[in-house]
C-alpha cells in the first residue's frame, strides 16, 4: 500500500512520556477524505489507552479520537465532501457495513468489530490505526462528519468523542422536559452531558467528588450539584431521578446512585474504569431499577449531535494546549484537574 510520513506524538511504552515520532498514513484512496488537523481534544480514554489500563494497548500508540481538521485531499469517488471544508472525525473509522448494526445506524456494535481512529487493527493498511495526535488524518468518508461552523472550533472538537458518548445515551433515555436526571462525575463528557440534558429539556441534578466544581456546576447549566460526600444532601434525591448518567473513570460505589432512581430507573454507564464494579442484587430489585451501559454513537447520531449543539450554542469548556506541553496535560487530567477538556492546537506540530 502507498503510504507516506507524517510527524505525529505518541509513546513506545505504557511509561515512557509521549513523544514527536513518524508515522506512515495511507495515500487516499477513491472513497477517501485526507484532512489537516486544526484541534484534537484529549479524553480519558486517550490516558487509559496509553497506560495500558485495559489491556490491548500496541506500542507505538499514537492517541487522539477528537479530531478536528480541514479536507485537503479527496479520492476520486468522494461525494459528500469538498476540499477546505471543515469536518470531523471521532472513535470510528471503519465497520463491515452490511450487518444489522451498521444498517441501523449503530456502527460502534458493528458484528466485525468496528475499527477506532486509534489502537485497532487497521483493516486497509495493515498494523494499527494511529490517532489525531498528528498532521494529518485518512479515512472512508462514510466516517467522517460535517462540522457545522462553530465560532470556537478548538472547543467543538470534543464534541467528537465526549459530545456524542453523553448525546446518544441521553437521547435514548430520554431526557426532555419533565425528567430529572442525574449527571455523575464533572469532566469532559460530565459537563457537556449537563449542557445537552439542559438543551433537551431535561432537569439536571448533578453529582461530583470535587467541591469546586459544585457552583461551577450551576454555572454550566445545572439546576442543582452535590457533593458526593454529604450524605444529608444525596438523601433529598432518593428515589427522585429517572436515569442517571455516569462518567466516572474509577471504582465508585454505583449502589449509592442506584438508590437515587425512581421505580423502572436506570444508571447508565459511559465511564470505563479498569476494576469491575460491584452491585448489590437488592438495589436493582428494588424498585425494578437497571443498570446499562452506552459506547459513542454512530456516524448519523454523531451529525445530528453537532448540528444540535451549533443550533443550541454547545461546546465543550476548553483549555487549549500545544502538543509539547501534553504530558503535562495527561498528568493534570489523572489528578482530576482540567476544567474540563484539554484541547491540542495542532499547528504546534511542526512538518
Ligand atoms: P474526565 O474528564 O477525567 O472525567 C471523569 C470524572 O469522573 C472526573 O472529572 C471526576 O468528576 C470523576 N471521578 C474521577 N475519579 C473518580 C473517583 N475515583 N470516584 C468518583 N468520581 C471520580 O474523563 P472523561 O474524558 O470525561 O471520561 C470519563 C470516562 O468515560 C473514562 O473512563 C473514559 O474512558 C470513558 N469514556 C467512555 C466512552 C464510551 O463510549 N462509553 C467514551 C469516552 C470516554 P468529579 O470531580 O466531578 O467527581
Ligand atoms: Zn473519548
Amino acid at each position: 500500500m502507498n503510504t507516506h510520513s507524517i510527524k505525529a506524538y505518541g509513546t513506545v511504552s505504557a511509561t515512557q512520556p509521549l513523544q514527536e515520532m513518524d508515522i506512515n498514513r495511507r495515500a487516499v484512496l477513491a472513497h477517501d477524505v485526507e484532512l489537516e488537523i486544526l484541534y484534537c481534544g484529549i479524553c480519558h480514554s486517550d490516558l487509559h489507552s496509553i497506560h495500558n489500563d485495559w489491556g490491548g494497548t500496541t506500542y507505538p500508540i499514537v492517541p487522539g479520537h477528537e479530531i478536528l481538521g480541514r479536507v485537503t485531499k479527496i479520492g476520486e469517488h468522494v461525494k459528500n465532501f469538498k476540499i477546505e471544508e471543515l469536518v470531523g472525525v471521532g472513535c470510528i473509522v471503519d465497520s463491515c457495513g452490511h450487518c444489522e448494526y451498521c444498517e441501523d445506524g449503530i456502527e460502534q456494535f458493528c458484528d466485525e468489530g468496528v475499527t477506532f481512529s486509534f489502537n485497532s487493527p487497521d483493516k486497509i493498511s495493515g498494523g494499527m490505526t494511529y490517532g489525531g495526535f498528528a498532521k494529518t488524518y485518512v479515512c472512508n468518508e462514510k466516517y467522517v462528519v460535517h462540522m457545522p461552523e462553530f465560532k470556537d472550533l478548538a472547543a467543538a472538537a470534543s464534541l467528537l468523542c465526549a459530545g456524542i458518548t453523553v448525546y446518544s445515551p441521553l437521547k435514548h433515555w430520554g431526557a426532555a422536559p419533565g425528567k430529572k436526571i442525574g449527571i455523575l462525575g464533572i469532566g469532559g463528557l460530565g459537563h457537556l452531558a449537563i449542557k445537552i440534558a439542559k438543551a433537551m429539556g431535561a432537569e439536571v441534578i448533578v453529582f461530583t467528588t470535587s467541591p469546586s466544581k459544585v457552583e461551577d456546576a450551576k454555572r454550566l447549566g445545572a439546576d442543582e450539584a452535590v457533593l458526593s460526600s454529604d450524605a444529608e444532601a444525596m438523601a433529598k434525591y432518593n428515589r427522585k431521578l429517572h436515569f442517571i448518567i455516569d462518567t466516572v473513570s474509577a471504582k465508585h460505589d454505583v449502589n449509592t446512585y442506584l438508590n437515587l432512581l425512581r421505580h423502572d430507573g436506570t444508571v447508565v454507564m459511559v465511564g470505563l474504569p479498569v476494576e469491575p464494579l460491584e452491585i448489590s442484587a437488592f438495589d436493582v430489585v428494588h424498585g425494578r431499577r437497571s443498570f446499562a451501559g452506552s459506547n459513542i454513537g454512530g456516524i448519523a447520531e454523531t451529525q445530528e449531535m453537532l448540528d444540535f449543539c451549533f443550533e443550541h450554542n454547545i461546546t465543550a469548556e476548553s483549555e487549549i494546549i500545544n502538543i509539547q506541553d501534553v504530558n503535562t496535560a495527561f498528568d493534570r487530567l489523572e489528578k482530576g484537574d482540567v476544567k474540563y477538556r484539554f484541547v491540542i492546537d495542532m499547528a504546534s506540530l511542526k512538518n
